[in-house]
């Protein structure tokens, strides 16, 4: 479904991206685990073409799109959960996930997937009239998701969804990631808690100051010395 090749990406002088590959198959989770500044919201970003790279293949359904406009990304079927959740905080959750629909035409699809969404998550049914700013930390990467499930995604980025929240919600979150996943959308998560990511993923890939240093089925890095200790704490 997506296949990145030699993806290098700078920032004035600093290259951020140093030669990233990976490959995300449909159906998969495919993890992307690292430390602070390693690289990875620089990596969803440029799949999302809101950073275009300096060179590099990023291969995208069949079509090639690295540098392509983000509007015409989302078209596509691939959706980002940004980073700090970045809901419209003086909008209502209801305008919130109407946005996230706001490509589609297709009005019947659309209820459809707003139902699926408050099916998911309850608690944004409850309060579709709230502003989003005034929602706990945990409803804000709710309403994140759901509003990226609005597009119906065939791939959703989502970068550091545990970021921010106490240890039972991350496991709430993760839990509903599963079953998003297991309902048909293929995933693409970027974490720095290694340990929850590699407990949902199918494939992970452990990048380090700009470059891919391991990758594997996540359960493999999970057991790999390096790994526990370098991400899981020893
Ligand atoms: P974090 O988990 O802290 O968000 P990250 O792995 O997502 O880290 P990035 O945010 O992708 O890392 O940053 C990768 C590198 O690029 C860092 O060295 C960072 O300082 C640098 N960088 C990121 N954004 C910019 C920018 N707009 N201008 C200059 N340098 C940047």
């Amino acid at each position: 479904m997506l296949t990145v090749k030699d993806l290098h990406v700078y920032y004035g002088a600093i290259h951020a991206l140093k030669g990233i590959s990976l490959e995300v198959r449909q159906g998969e989770i495919v993890t992307l685990i690292g430390a602070n500044g390693a690289g990875k919201t620089t990596t969803l970003h440029t799949l999302s073409g809101l950073i275009k790279p300096k060179s590099g293949v990023i291969r995208f359904q069949d079509q090639d799109i690295a540098g392509m406009a983000a509007q015409k990304i989302v078209a596509m079927g691939m959706s980002q959960v940004p980073e700090g959740r970045r809901i419209f905080a003086n909008m209502s959750v209801l305008e919130n996930l109407e946005l996230g629909a706001f490509l589609r035409k297709d009005k019947d699809g659309i209820k459809e997937d707003m139902e699926k969404v408050f099916t998911r998550f309850p608690r944004l049914k409850e309060r579709t009239s709230q502003l989003a700013g005034t929602l706990s930390g945990g409803e804000q990467q709710m309403l994140a998701m759901g509003r990226a499930l609005m597009s119906r995604p065939k791939l959703m980025l989502l970068d550091e969804p545990s970021m921010g929240l106490a240890p039972l919600l991350v496991q709430e979150i993760f839990a509903i990631i599963k079953e998003i996943n297991e309902a048909g959308t293929t995933i693409l998560l970027v974490e720095q808690n290694a340990h929850m990511a590699l407990s949902i993923a199918h494939k992970a890939y452990v990048l380090e100051t700009g470059k891919i240093v391991l990758s594997g089925p996540a359960k493999e890095l999970a057991e790999s010395e390096e790994v526990k200790k370098a991400y899981l704490g020893g």
